[in-house]
């Protein structure tokens, strides 16, 4: 489904993509971990189109999409869930989900209000407070139905479990889950390498703007290194 070959990205003069490759397949949830400052976020902005390239192509179902800009590739199914949620604070929820669904031209959102619903209740008693007003956790479950809203086939995530009580990390994850089980490819950034590790079925390693590791995510886990630098282990 994603094909991203040799990307390198750059902020001003100073390159933090040196030829990154990676691909995922349609219906997998592959997971991207590493330290700070690797450049997951890059490699993710990258793809949604927020941030240039300057090298390398990417490819969504074999089209390469690098000089499209980045509310183009949304159309295409292509939908990012920012590291930090970044829902719109002085909105409702109900406008923040309304708002996901802006580059879709079929009128009909309810059944996907509903879905999401399903998926996250606690949005729904909360209809008409503004995001701003969420918990952590509460905005970041309206920053994933946000995405859900586009009717992605293909979800960037970025952190989703950043800053969350563990309980809710487990209850986003299990959502992660129940999304792929739905169909949806997912391409997963988690600080929290064990989680991530525990749902994806591939992943890979960025290091300083380059992978270094790739495999199962059974492979991944049980490599040394893996253990040392990223599972505490
Ligand atoms: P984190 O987990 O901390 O978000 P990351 O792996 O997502 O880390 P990036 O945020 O992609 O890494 O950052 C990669 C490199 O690019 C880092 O050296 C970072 O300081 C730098 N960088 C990120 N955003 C900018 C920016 N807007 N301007 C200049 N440099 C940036």
């Amino acid at each position: 489904m994603l094909s991203i070959e040799n990307v390198t990205s750059a902020y001003g003069r100073i390159e933090v993509l040196h030829g990154v490759t990676l691909h995922v397949d349609a219906g997998e949830i592959v997971s991207l971990i590493g330290a700070n400052g690797a450049g997951k976020t890059t490699l993710m902005h990258a793809i949604s189109g927020v941030q240039p390239i300057t090298g390398g192509t990417i490819r969504f179902e074999g089209e390469p999409i690098e000089q499209r800009p980045a509310h183009v590739r949304v159309t295409f199914a292509i939908s990012q869930v920012p590291e930090g949620r970044q829902v719109f604070e002085p909105l409702s929820v109900k406008d923040n989900l309304r708002l996901g669904a802006w580059t879709r031209r079929d009128a009909d959102l309810e059944p996907d209000i509903a879905r999401v619903c399903a998926l996250f209740p606690m949005l729904k008693t909360m209809w008409k407070t503004p995001a701003g007003a969420l918990s952590g956790g509460q905005q970041q479950m309206l920053a994933i139905g946000r995405a859900l809203m586009a009717k992605p086939r293909l979800l960037l995530l970025d952190e989703p479990s950043m800053g969350l009580a563990p309980n809710l990390v487990d209850h986003v994850l299990s959502v992660i889950r129940a999304l792929k089980d739905d169909g949806l490819t997912i391409l997963l950034v988690e600080q929290n390498a064990s989680a991530a590790l525990a749902i994806a079925d591939r992943a890979y390693v960025l290091e300083t703007g380059r992978v270094t590791l790739s495999g199962t995510a059974a492979e991944i886990q049980t490599d040394s290194r893996v253990k040392e630098a990223y599972l505490g282990i």
